[in-house]
């Protein structure tokens, strides 16, 4: 785990450098610090030659008086194995996701506040600066890890789970 993991609670990746805009905000740029990116997707040899690199802009939550916001910086590489199909790939790690336009994190955030705090949908958006279909979206599946959670292992079978003696 590195400073950026502890820091942001993003996996994967860390703070290359912070710029400071003049609206105040915080502009934080990342790098992948994760190895497991630079091996190619299709037959998992590690790459060694860049082929430029791109930008996402990933957005995040709320962190301080003025927020931040993300450059997430990934290099693109060449696959130099005989036989391999994937001639080159972007380098991917788990979190965030290589397209994606809201980190896992912030999407599994937005989900927890509506189930566990209770408040509408449209306020939850507010406060994180998403879409109303974009929380809501999330809400969906953070509930889903609730109702499909495995059910607690029964130990004691007790009075109240069994029957005992002729129904009433
Ligand atoms: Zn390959």
């Amino acid at each position: 785990m590195n400073d950026t993991t502890v820091l942001l609670g993003l996996d994967g990746v860390s703070v290359a450098r912070v710029e400071r805009p003049a609206d105040g905000t915080r502009r934080v740029h990342l790098v992948t610090a994760d190895e497991r990116a630079w091996a190619c997707p299709a037959c998992g040899v590690f790459a060694t030659r860049g082929k430029g690199s791109a930008t996402t802009r990933p957005r995040d939550l709320p962190y301080g008086e003025s927020g931040l916001e993300f450059r997430r910086h990934k290099r693109r590489w060449w696959c130099r194995e005989p036989g391999c199909p994937r001639r080159s790939f972007t380098e991917q790690i788990p979190q965030p996701p290589a397209d994606a336009q809201i980190t896992m994190r912030q999407r599994g955030a937005a989900g927890r506040r509506i189930r566990d705090a209770a408040p509408t949908v449209i306020q939850a958006a507010r406060d994180l600066h998403l879409s109303w279909q974009t929380v809501k979206d999330a809400f969906r599946a953070s509930a889903r890890e609730v109702i499909e959670a495995p059910l607690p292992e029964v130990r004691v079978l007790g009075i109240d789970e069994t029957r005992r003696g002729r129904p009433r």
